[in-house]
């Protein structure tokens, strides 16, 4: 990175984390749970090298045990509406058709939710290159997408997140996978994509110089993955974004279930997680202390295992991207 970049990087961090200390001075709920954050307690487990993070978190319980079902949804009113926000609750205008908010309950020490100025459902394959522009243009974040059965809340108003890039394990991951373990795909003159074999979870990377090519890969895989879950109103999907030097990363987590066994267990054996982008980025969030505490790196892996796709379809999926390579 060179130094115009660099600065550049800070430009925009700044405007990011002065919205965020201009919002914390006019909300007192919001600078309470930033505060808090300094005290919310962290352990981590490493697993054939890798870090998992466990992050004690019990202001996510609203997240991590709303009730996202169709009726649930219907009774309630949208928090991401504009009429029902608090009026504490600053906007930062992008640009486009999406505002930036200062996520209330934060993960991150800078938390943001990117949030639709429409009440439309929670969609990735028409919203693909916005979120690519909006990664490009929070440099030094990296941006998220919770499917509508993978652990967004408001699964009924368009919505992205964004946290400070380097805190999920996988930021800093990357790279060393590559090198140690990437299966490379397919590569054409701007775009690469990978699937890893040791990273505990079923994971695609792509890494593109060019927007427009790395939307198109990713639209055809996401449609191949469509094709194995017709029954869904999108494949079932985690996905993180971020941009720097030039070039987009994007890792996408392709799922078969919404909520683990524990979640739904009782007594001692219930751990309450609801596995989203954030967790699937190597940091588990547990709401509950007794969670936090009891929670083991296997349990952790067998997470990993009930939520990601099924092998049979993995293997299809990491063979339509090589076939689709081939014809470039
Ligand atoms: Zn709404």
């Amino acid at each position: 990175m060179n130094e115009t970049d660099k600065q550049r990087g800070m430009e925009i961090e700044d405007r990011f984390a002065h919205f965020l200390e201009q919002q914390n001075q006019s909300w007192p709920l919001s600078a309470s749970n930033y505060r808090g954050l300094a005290k919310v307690e962290e352990k981590s487990f490493s697993i054939g090298g890798w870090t998992l993070k466990v992050q004690f978190n019990p202001e996510r319980i609203r997240s991590s045990a709303a009730k996202v079902d169709a009726g649930s949804i219907a009774a309630r009113k949208c928090f991401l509406c504009r009429e029902n926000r608090p009026p504490e609750q600053l906007e930062l205008e992008t640009g486009g058709e999406f505002l930036i908010l200062v996520n209330p309950y934060p993960i991150f020490r800078h938390h943001f939710t990117i949030t639709s100025l429409r009440h439309t459902d929670q969609r990735i394959l028409a919203n693909l290159a916005t979120l690519l522009s909006l990664a490009r243009e929070m440099e030094g974040y990296t941006l998220f997408y919770n499917g509508p059965e993978c652990g967004a809340s408001a699964p009924d108003h368009l919505h992205f997140q964004a946290g400070e890039k380097g805190f999920m394990p996988v930021d800093t991951a990357f790279e060393r996978l590559k090198w140690e373990d990437g299966a490379l795909l397919m590569e054409s003159a701007t775009t690469k994509i990978w699937a890893f074999d040791t990273y505990l979870r079923k994971m695609i990377s792509l890494e593109t110089s060019d927007a427009e090519s790395g939307v198109c890969f990713m639209k055809r895989i996401l449609e191949t993955l469509g094709s194995m879950q017709p029954e869904k109103a999108e494949p079932m999907i985690n996905l993180l974004c971020s941009w720097s030097a030039g070039k987009w990363i994007l890792h996408l987590f392709p799922r078969k279930l919404h909520r683990p066994s524990y979640y739904f267990a009782e007594g001692e054996a219930q751990l309450l997680i609801s596995p989203a982008s954030v967790d699937l980025g190597g940091v588990f969030i547990t709401p509950r202390r007794e969670d936090f505490e009891k929670i083991t790196s296997a349990d952790i892996l067998d997470i990993f295992d009930q939520i990601g796709l099924e092998e049979d379809k993995m293997e299809h999926l990491k063979q339509a991207i090589r076939n689709d390579g081939a014809k470039k």
